[in-house]
């Protein structure tokens, strides 16, 4: 039988030399590969710094940190999301308030105003599934009420609004490179993009030990450092990360193209540049559609079956939570169909030939 799986790194032997190379190099941290690799991430996302860290939950710990969150500040931020989007901040004492999502299944700008108060500190808008959030009324919301944007950028390495790649818009954004990601290093990995120097430099200096120089600590840090193998690998990675991503949106259209009768598929507003980290379809029949599919080999997942103003560790901590229609249907419906830089559009057909097969039943 075939076998889909819901998402499959990008190898080729250009990485395999890449990972060897900086293993006989004899130096392993914060060297000479990941400096090239954080300058090639700035100039790909198009802002002045690229910062590594260990993880997308240890960058957006370092920048709460380095912009001093307290215990209490608010941050308005969508429900609909990866847990880990919430995690630093909660550390701090600081409290998600969350927005429902519009049919992006991004932050819906217009609920924005409402939810601030004077506690609010921030915005953190989320490029869920690879489609950037609306921006424009993100910031045009964040200037008139002086609330900082911090763009959670995990799922959406070359995503444009409008000309801009995200993560080069808010003060700074925050990347993932966790396998299943656009872009990996075969292992965990993350790294703030911002234009801000002085955030850079604490940035740099709270990820090492809170040190300036070798022996000096200015301040008590982590260690939240990257490595130089892994910064081989995204090198690599992230010169093919354009091809990958265009396929992945061939693989989408086609997607579309079959399916848009069938189910709900994803929009891409016109202003938008997706790059479909996950193709999201929509069904009152999901979890049997899902068991169909995996009966013919194919692989799928749910991001996430679980909304973040329902997850124990939130409800424990906050009773006032808010009700939030749309993103509570969509956890029921969603479901996310294989895509990934090498899927043939074959097996595209093959998962497309199975849904209808389903439903035809
Ligand atoms: C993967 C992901 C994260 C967490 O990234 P890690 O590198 O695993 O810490 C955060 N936000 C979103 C939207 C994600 O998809």
């Amino acid at each position: 039988m075939k076998k889909i799986p819901l998402s499959r790194v990008f190898i080729n032997d250009e990485v395999r030399e890449a990972a060897l190379r900086a293993l006989n190099s004899g130096s392993y941290i914060l060297s000479k590969e990941c400096e090239a690799f954080e300058e090639e991430l700035a100039d790909y996302i198009g802002t002045k710094y690229a910062v590594l860290c260990s993880s997308w939950t240890a960058g957006g710990f370092l920048l709460h940190r380095a912009m001093g969150l307290k215990q209490g500040d608010e941050i308005l931020v969508p429900s609909h999301t990866a847990f880990p989007t919430i995690e630093p901040m909660l550390h701090f004492g600081a409290k998600p308030v969350f927005i429902d999502i519009d049919e992006t299944y991004c932050l819906d700008v217009d609920l924005l105003e409402a939810s601030i108060t004077p506690r609010t500190v921030g915005i953190l808008p989320v490029h869920l599934y690879g489609h950037p959030a609306n921006l424009d009324r993100v910031f045009e919301v964040g200037r008139k009420h002086a609330l900082s944007v911090i763009e959670d950028c995990a799922q959406a390495h070359g995503a444009r609004f409008k000309a801009m790649r995200v993560g080069s818009l808010g003060l700074a954004g925050v990347f993932s490179f966790f396998p299943s990601k656009n872009l990996t290093v075969m292992g965990d990995g993350g790294c703030i993009t911002t234009n801000d120097t002085a955030l850079a430099a604490d940035l740099r200096m709270l990820r090492d030990h809170g040190r300036k120089s070798k022996y000096i600590h200015e301040a008590v840090g982590y260690n939240y450092r990257f490595n130089e193998i892994q910064a081989a690998i995204g090198r690599v990675e992230l010169r093919n990360v354009n091809s990958l991503n265009e396929h992945r949106r061939r693989v989408a259209a086609r997607y579309t193209e079959r399916l848009s009768d069938a189910v709900k598929t994803p929009p891409e507003i016109e202003w938008a540049y997706a790059v479909y980290h996950m193709y999201v379809i929509r069904t009152e029949r999901r979890d049997q559609l899902a068991k169909h599919l995996q009966s013919k080999g194919i692989g799928t997942g749910i991001h996430y079956p679980v909304a973040n103003h329902q997850q124990p560790a939130v409800t424990k901590i906050y009773s006032d939570l808010p009700k939030l229609p749309h993103t509570e249907t969509a956890v029921k419906e969603i479901l996310s169909l294989p895509i990934y830089g090498e899927l043939s559009l074959e097996d595209v057909d093959y998962v497309c030939d199975a849904i209808f097969e389903f439903f035809a039943k």
